[in-house]
């Protein structure tokens, strides 16, 4: 029997993208980068290990020192730039015997994940090796389509489905986390991931440029969500400045979201991957304008709480 008490609870972590940003500047929006945590039941999902993935591992210790249980993370990786991986050597529950981190994310170049994510610890970068920390490890790369299923129950995966065909035997409290690959980011293109749980939808669409007309298998990929985190790095004016363009760079404009968002019929938007070099005063300018584009829109805000 599903247990009743679940919920569908979404926080963001950090939501600054590039480098993360601290200072008078971001205190409303916040400067750590991107880190978006899951929780539903006993299950807790992170997209992503960006900086603000350090203040979560903090508040995991603290509360394992209270209830004294072991920890299970799963981590999700859209890609391994350093803005959504810088944070994973300071997560201090991959430092516990006890801990269960599992891993997932796309292959990098023929080379498998975890030697992408060991090579960034190696000495002399960092002082403790990838293989060093002391959690159960383990790393699985996910291929374009695949669903990882996981129960609300235990917290961890139950296993990796390759085909859509067996998506039909998933058990309605099973919790589905499928990954689409995205391809308009620099040299190796992106994850995008999908959480459905009881007939509720988030979409996890970071680092990802907007198509004329629409990225139509993201907008496939969206249908009838009820939260879609989508990128909107840039206005349109940087996004085609002159003297600097950020076209090809990867991410969107406020418009690329809002499109994808209108198409796909979401429910609720939310813009991420802000701007390093953008105040609140911007990010805030960025929210008024989406408003005016779209009913049911705002900008991340770090450790804002949405349940589904
Ligand atoms: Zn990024
Ligand atoms: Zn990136």
């Amino acid at each position: 029997m599903p247990n009743s008490d679940f919920k569908f609870e979404v926080i963001i972590r950090g939501c600054r993208g590039s480098y993360p940003k601290p200072g008078k500047d971001t205190i409303i929006y916040g400067g750590n980068t991107t880190c978006t945590e899951v929780k539903i039941g006993n299950c807790l999902i992170i997209f992503d290990a960006g900086t603000g993935i350090i203040t979560l591992g903090q508040e995991l210790c603290r509360k394992k020192k209270k209830n004294n249980q072991p920890i299970y993370v799963n981590i999700f990786f859209t890609h391994i730039h350093h803005d959504h991986t810088e944070g994973l050597p300071f997560f201090e529950p991959a430092y516990f015997s006890s801990t269960s981190l599992n891993i997932f994310g796309p292959s990098v170049f023929q080379d498998p994940l975890v030697d992408v994510l060991s090579q960034a610890m190696l000495p002399p970068f960092f002082p403790v090796e990838f293989s060093e920390m002391k959690s159960r490890k383990l790393v699985q790369e996910l291929s374009d389509g695949d669903t990882v299923v996981c129960s609300p129950e235990t917290g961890m995966p139950k296993n990796i489905i390759f085909s859509k065909e067996q998506t039909k035997k998933i058990s309605g409290n099973d919790i589905q986390i499928r990954c689409l690959k995205g391809y308009a980011h620099p040299k190796v293109g992106i994850y995008i991931y999908s959480v459905l749980w009881q007939g509720k939808k988030l979409i996890f669409a970071t680092d990802t440029e907007g198509y004329a007309g629409g990225d139509q298998r993201l907008i496939k990929f969206a249908e009838h969500a009820d939260l879609l985190i989508h990128d909107a790095q840039f206005t349109s004016e940087l996004y085609t400045d002159i003297r600097s363009p950020k076209q090809g760079w990867g991410h969107s404009t406020v418009e690329m979201a809002v499109e994808v968002a209108e198409k796909s019929g979401v429910e609720k938007l939310v813009l991420t991957h802000h701007d390093p070099n953008d105040t609140d005063e911007q990010v805030l300018a960025k929210e008024k304008y989406a408003k005016t584009l779209f009913n049911n829109v705002e900008c991340a805000v770090e450790d804002k709480k949405y349940s589904l």
